[in-house]
């Protein structure tokens, strides 16, 4: 989301040539609908936890209800009371919204008043969980995440006899139980392996709904959709293991705009460092886009050494795929456009940095990274479009 700070500025000044990510809601949609149909009679949730993957959480969440996903799932209390009120702004009240990252009894009263669903994943979640509702002199549903092998969050078998009797104590509504898939965008084996020790935890309790699969997950075949599933990467249009291949429609578009045009000698240098060397006579566009914004100075033209061994990444403007030179620096990116007509390229024009043209997974490979990076390192300064 823009600061409020800047969005005052930003009205008064009126500037166009602004970095600028527009958030394809109908392909969002689509994506949303592609996983459900994988799930036969489960339902298909999304993952709307680091504000949606950088889009905006509000935004995404409320494509996704009208698409008809019913349950949200966050990483924190806050960004959960945030999202109710924003779908409650729009008449979506029935939905549901789950905090994956434990509890503290501190937040117990925001989500009894919020009916947010804590993920309790530790015995201390589970006692402050019970604490806080016997305080509100209230019952509410939770979920419950167990460890299967990815030893991050959860909780593990020696914890089942406590859970089991704060159950019968009537502390705790098991409503959900979960685990999280390490590996499910890679063959090595530990899905199976984590299913099958997740199904055991499942099975103390009959009653509750099941959740295993992210956006890999929904790919591996209908053992792994169980009641509910979790994808978020898949939904903005992010790979999600080779069978995902194809299936997928990018969501976000991320453009700036040329400030300037400019022709350089061989011989001479450009950008910081002179670390592109030039070796013919080269026009270079100047791009308002840069690492402050969340494109990734990692990112910078073939030749910066910032990655051993991997080719730049490329922007495309005018109908042409062209490559980043230099480094990228804090406001600016240089653009090649040596290849490109002339009169087609000047100030103003818009360079798209991924999206239909430019798929993030390139330009995170590029980078050295994964595209749920760029995407939730997407600067306060790059306007969130809808469209
Ligand atoms: C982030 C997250 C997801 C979604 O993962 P994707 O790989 O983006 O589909 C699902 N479940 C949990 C517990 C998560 O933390």
């Amino acid at each position: 989301m823009t600061s409020p700070r800047l969005a005052e500025t930003s009205e008064v000044v009126a500037q166009t040539r602004m970095p600028r990510v527009e958030i394809d809601l109908d392909a969002l949609k689509a994506n949303w609908r592609t996983l459900d149909a994988l799930n036969g009679r489960g339902r298909t949730g999304a993952a709307v936890k680091a504000d949606g993957y950088g889009l905006g959480a509000a935004r995404v969440s409320a494509a996704l209800y009208d698409a008809g996903c019913r349950d949200f799932f966050v990483a924190w209390v806050e960004e959960g009371v945030a999202l109710r009120r924003a779908l409650a702004a729009g008449d979506r009240n029935d939905a549901r919204i789950y905090v994956l990252q434990g509890l503290e009894i501190g937040a117990v009263p925001a989500c009894l008043a919020t009916r947010l669903v804590p993920v309790l994943s530790s015995l201390a979640d589970v006692a402050a969980w019970g604490e806080g509702v016997e305080r509100a002199g209230r019952r509410a549903p939770a979920a419950l995440q167990f460890e299967t092998g990815m030893n991050r969050l959860g909780l593990d078998a020696a914890a089942l006899p406590i859970v089991k009797a704060a159950e019968a104590g009537g502390t705790l509504d098991v409503a959900l139980v979960m685990t999280h898939l390490a590996s499910a965008d890679e063959e090595n084996g530990q899905s199976a392996e984590q299913r099958a020790l997740f199904l055991r935890f499942a099975a103390e309790f009959p009653q509750a709904e099941r959740s295993l699969a992210n956006s890999a997950g929904c790919f591996l075949g209908p053992g792994y959709g169980c009641d509910l599933t979790r994808p978020g990467i898949a939904l903005y249009g992010g790979w999600a293991g080779a069978l995902s291949h194809g299936r997928l429609r990018p969501v976000a578009t991320l453009t700036a705009a040329v400030l300037q045009v400019r022709t350089v000698k061989a011989g001479e240098a450009a950008g910081y460092g002179a670390a592109a060397e030039l070796s013919r006579d080269t026009r270079i566009a100047t791009v308002g886009l840069g690492y402050a914004d969340g494109y990734l100075r990692a990112a910078s033209g073939a030749g910066v050494p910032l990655r051993e061994g991997r080719p730049g990444a490329t922007a495309f403007i005018a109908g042409q795929h062209v490559p980043v030179l230099g480094r990228v620096s804090m406001d600016l990116t240089l653009l090649d456009v040596t290849d490109v007509p002339a009169d087609l390229v000047e100030p103003g024009t818009r360079a798209e940095f991924f999206g239909p043209n430019v798929p993030i997974d390139d330009v995170a490979d590029a980078a050295g990274t994964i595209a749920y990076e760029l995407l939730t390192g997407l600067g306060p300064r790059v306007r969130r479009v809808g469209r």
